[in-house]
């Protein structure tokens, strides 16, 4: 699914220079729920915005589902972060003057769907991430596991292969965290969704993903796969 190599990001500010990725190499498998952990400065996000195609490498290959991305015009990268590609923040960054219901309806009428069929799909994803009763709420209005939980439904509306998950707990109290983080799980198992979630909590990691990346300084220094079971097979009780 996904294919890193030597994978270098720099940062040019006035007279510094900032090397965020640096050769990094990564090999992750369809289906596979992947932890990405690192300190603050890692190169997380950064990697993060380089495989949703938010931004480019300085230098090196990423090979997304069989597609190098530096080939892709920039029509076809649009294209490919609307329907390849979730993407679910920290912040949640869900448009404050839209209700649930338009949020998530948003990436459905990017893609041209009839109003009548989004009416529906928006409805079945808020009842499927336990939402049914505030579709008509204003995220100022929902806690932040609710604002994550539409989050989460905006981000597997199209049905993407791939979801990426920048930090998605670190704003919620540690309860409210497990249940979101089962919540990606069972979604994506549903779909054969591969996860990629990025976090600097180890113990998140070992119990959520099937397989530890450590990120330091940039680069990929150890690979683990954890006693979880792949995505297709039962996931270990929290
Ligand atoms: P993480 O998500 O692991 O905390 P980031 O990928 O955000 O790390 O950042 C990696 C490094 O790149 C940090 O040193 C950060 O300050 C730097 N960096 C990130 N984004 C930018 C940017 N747009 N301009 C300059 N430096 C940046
Ligand atoms: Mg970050």
């Amino acid at each position: 699914m996904i294919h890193c190599r030597n994978v270098t990001k720099v940062y040019f500010s006035d007279s510094d220079k900032i090397v965020a990725l640096n050769r990094l190499n990564l090999s992750v498998d369809t289906g596979d729920c992947v932890a990405l952990v690192g300190r603050s400065g890692s190169g997380k996000s950064t990697l993060l915005h380089i495989l949703s195609g938010m931004d480019r490498p300085t230098d090196g290959e990423v090979e997304m589902n069989g597609r190098n991305l530096s080939t892709l015009s920039e029509r076809e990268l649009i294209q490919y972060r609307l329907q390849e590609v979730g993407v679910v923040f920290q912040s949640f960054h869900l448009i404050s003057h839209r209700t649930a219901f338009e949020n998530v309806e948003l990436p459905l009428m990017l893609c041209g769907i009839p109003r009548t069929q989004r009416r529906v799909a928006v409805r079945d994803a808020l009842a499927r991430v336990g939402l049914s009763n505030r579709m008509h709420h204003l995220p100022g209005q929902l806690s932040g596991g609710e604002q994550q939980r539409v989050a989460i439904a905006r981000a597997t509306m199209n049905q993407p292969k791939i979801l990426f998950a920048d930090e998605p707990t670190g704003n919620l109290d540690s309860k409210t965290a497990e249940v979101i983080l089962h919540l990606i799980r069972e979604i994506a198992t549903e779909h054969g969704t591969t996860v990629l979630l990025i976090t600097h909590d180890q113990r998140l990691a070992q119990t959520y993903a099937n397989r530890n990346l450590a990120l330091i300084d940039g680069t990929i220094e150890s690979s683990q796969y954890s006693a979880v079971s792949a995505h297709h097979g039962k996931l270990r009780d929290a």
